[in-house]
């Protein structure tokens, strides 16, 4: 069995004060001049093999990897800009959006969610931003149950899954370090006023009877929605009762056929497409993986599931050379969100196959890393840095929101090792939720490499992390919030269904 240390579970966040006033004298460029890491000849020549015919896609793929082979050719790594990228990042809390952003009205809770997300990677305190959270995404829960993605506008699963998410982060920190009653009282103001009961219902109507869901009345099917759907059921506590249904009013249990839903959608490469015979594709794929891994173990959700061999083929194929970021799909280019959406499967993936779990006795041999962190680290600090702030998809292309929180979260599943840990402590209220396997998730710096069935091999994988600046925060593998902040909202939950006694506690009250 491997020992993973040192565990870091429900690890506070570290409330760097680095990212303020002139922190580029917090790099110490002499440190990597001291350790400078050549760059592998495998980032610098294009692939042996090429495809003789000429098209479109093949000249674009071709000339792609020529300008990423440039921007990697660094004789030392750039340290990650922290402060440009905070100031990019607050921009539009403290200053608000321009008009430009009109036309993203109806993603008012995402736009949140992955600015405050991507301040939070960074160090970040964005407990300050609670209140204006709270009153942000208040008016966008509909009187019928549900969240809008603005103002009066009808209930869509995303909007639902990214307001909780961010009320999530910014309860969290603002919460940190507060006594008992006034922690309580921070996430009644941002959860108490969420009707978790025509919540539910909405989510009954989206339901599919083939097990999958979709992302609003009227709208399409995909795994977004039930991942989204699943998501929002475990962060908001609700129990195997509460899904289960009334039978005598015609309601079926919520959770009917949704594994075997995203089972249908593996396709023949090995990937996971949105919906059953649609193409295979990375962000389809995180949403399957970790709505499988709320349902179960993660060694037995996945494996009894899906094909993971052709998984971990169609995975694998994701990962470029010379580039050293992901695609999406088959024969499409390299783009920093796919940190998130394929390094994000991987995550589980190595947590499956190695099934470290401390207190349950396991034979097999450690798997060790099956993707190249450092190929996608180099990626990231030397092609997704926006020279003004921010991060985005390849070089020539502007940084945005999206892809500032997508390239950090996948620069943290590449700094940091996560695995399930079946003896976590268990609340009353996650004895009874379907979820609680999403609650025993923890994290380690170190990253195991490979042992053999005769416990041969094993140690840490070094040189992930040039400097300790260059870090990331935790993030939780499956909910991609701060690990921690999960069960710091699941303690809220259990007090809220034991004493319920919002109106002694609540500041507005
Ligand atoms: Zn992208």
């Amino acid at each position: 069995m491997v020992q993973v240390e040192p565990l870091e579970e429900g690890e506070q966040p570290q409330l760097a004060t680095r990212t303020e006033g002139n922190t580029n004298e917090a790099f110490h460029p002499n440190l990597y001049q001291m350790a400078p890491e050549r760059v592998p000849a495998l980032h610098l020549n294009l692939p042996f093999i090429l495809d003789d015919l000429k098209t479109e896609t093949s000249q674009k793929q071709l000339s792609t990897a020529r300008s990423i082979m440039k921007s990697v050719d660094q004789p030392f790594l750039p340290p990650l800009d922290k402060a440009t990228h905070v100031e990019f990042l607050l921009s539009p809390l403290d200053e608000g959006l321009s008009g430009g952003f009109v036309g993203l009205d109806a993603s008012r809770p995402w736009l949140l969610y992955w600015c405050i997300n991507a301040l939070s990677l960074l160090g970040k305190d964005v407990g300050i931003y609670n209140d204006r959270a709270v009153s942000s995404l208040k008016p966008l829960q509909h009187p019928s149950g549900g969240f809008g993605g603005g103002n009066g506008q009808a209930p869509h699963v995303a909007a639902a899954y990214a307001s909780i998410l961010t009320l999530a982060i910014t309860s969290y920190y603002a919460s940190i370090g507060l006594p008992e009653d006034e922690r309580l009282a921070v996430y009644a103001d941002s959860f108490a006023w969420i009707d978790r009961g025509k919540l539910l219902q909405w989510l009954r109507k989206i339901k599919l009877p083939n097990g999958g869901f979709k992302v609003n009345e009227g709208g399409e099917e995909d795994v977004r929605a039930g991942y989204c759907a699943l998501v929002v059921l475990a962060l908001l506590g609700y129990d195997d009762e509460d899904l289960r249904g009334d039978l005598s009013r015609g309601e079926l249990p919520l959770l009917d056929g949704v594994a075997e839903y995203f089972k249908s959608c593996q396709t023949w490469e090995g990937g996971i497409g949105a919906k059953p015979n649609a193409e295979a594709h990375g962000g389809y794929a995180f949403c399957v993986l970790a709505a499988l891994c709320l349902l179960g173990d993660p060694e037995e959700a996945l494996s009894k599931t899906l094909d993971l061999n052709r998984l971990i083929s169609w995975l694998s194929a994701r990962q470029y050379a010379p580039e050293g970021g992901f695609s999406g799909r088959t024969n499409k280019l390299v783009d920093g969100c796919y940190s998130t959406w394929v390094g994000g499967c991987w995550s589980l993936v190595e947590a499956a196959a190695n099934a470290i779990e401390s207190g349950k006795k396991s034979t097999k041999m450690n798997v060790g890393d099956l993707w190249s962190r450092k190929a996608l680290i180099r990626y990231i600090l030397t092609c997704c840095q926006g020279p003004r702030g921010g991060l985005r998809d390849k070089p020539g292309i502007r940084p945005d929101y999206y892809h500032s929180n997508y390239v950090l979260l996948g620069l943290s599943a590449a700094q940091h090792y996560y695995y399930y840990d079946d003896v976590s402590v268990q609340s009353p209220v996650l004895t009874k939720s379907p979820f609680r396997h999403g609650y025993r998730w923890k994290s380690s710096k170190n990253v195991p490499k490979p042992t053999g069935h005769d416990g041969t091999g094993g140690g840490w994988l070094e040189g992930l992390v040039s400097e300790e600046s260059d870090r990331v925060g935790v993030q939780h593998p499956l909910f991609n919030i701060p690990l921690g902040a999960e069960g710091q909202l699941q303690s809220w939950w259990e007090w809220f269904n034991d004493v319920g006694d919002v109106d002694a506690l609540s500041s507005e009250n």
